[in-house]
């Protein structure tokens, strides 16, 4: 059995309209949002064995507010702070599920030497060669330098689809978002989780069936609605970018 730890690692500012899509009109899509950027800390009861899903963004949110939208990152959410205090050696992170490898989720690696990361084949070979409207989300803009993820490259290991990862933790292959997005299906003493990535930022794209703001097929992003739902009604999703998900837990 897993335990799951949300760890806020930074604050990121979006616009509703990339909360949810555009062509929704109703869903107020100039609204301002201020949403957290989550690494999740799984702890194995039984042996005591860490792993990472995601690791947020940069150290740096100067740099990454100039790319992106706005970043907050204090210095208690730098990632090897968060761990330490958790009582985690950033080094001793063997592994790592990244959920997609957009800068927000995959930017931290660089604090996890040792860590085999684990991303969808597909996810991988998008993120190389994107269509313009999504390659500043994998920080191919600027071509005078190689892409973020190029620092963990070696470190990078690929999966193809639905893969149980080891006793308790399922790779869910999730695309829409990007075209390897994956979720992580993880088994606790209180049920079992879905980490969606960024399938869903917030609760709000599943209450009202609309996609974010980002995403690379609307057909892929509603056959992965239908195959979370497919999952199972006692499946508690823990969104990408969602406050919730921290009561969520902290009540489990
Ligand atoms: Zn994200």
């Amino acid at each position: 059995m897993w335990t799951i730890k949300a760890l806020n690692v930074a604050t990121l500012t979006l616009t509703r309209v990339a909360s949810i899509s555009k062509v929704a009109i109703a869903a107020n899509p100039g609204e301002i949002l201020k949403v957290p950027d989550i690494a999740w800390l799984l702890t194995c009861e039984e042996t005591g064995k860490h792993i990472l899903v995601d690791a947020g963004p940069s150290e740096d949110p100067l740099r990454d507010s100039q790319y992106h939208s706005p970043v907050e990152k204090t210095s208690e959410q730098q990632l090897d702070y968060v761990l330490k205090k958790e009582g985690v050696q950033p080094e001793s992170i063997d592994t790592v599920l990244l959920t997609h490898l957009h800068w927000d989720h995959g930017y931290g690696i660089y604090k996890l030497p040792n860590a085999k990361v684990y991303v969808q084949r597909d996810e991988l070979q998008y993120a190389v060669a994107p269509f313009t409207v999504h390659k500043g989300a994998y920080e191919l803009n600027d071509t005078s330098k190689p892409p973020y993820f190029f620092k963990f490259f070696h470190q990078i290991k690929v999966v193809d689809g639905d893969t149980k990862f080891c006793e308790g933790i399922n790779l869910i292959k999730l695309p829409g978002h990007s075209p390897g997005s994956q979720g992580i299906l993880v088994q606790t003493r209180k049920g079992r989780y879905l980490i969606t990535g960024d399938l869903y930022y917030n609760m709000d794209n599943y209450r009202e069936d609309l996609p974010t703001g980002v995403y690379t097929s609307l057909y892929d992003y509603y056959a992965s609605y239908d195959k979370v739902k497919s999952l199972g009604k006692d499946v508690t999703l823990l969104c990408g970018h969602d406050y919730n998900a921290f009561d969520i837990l902290k009540n489990s």
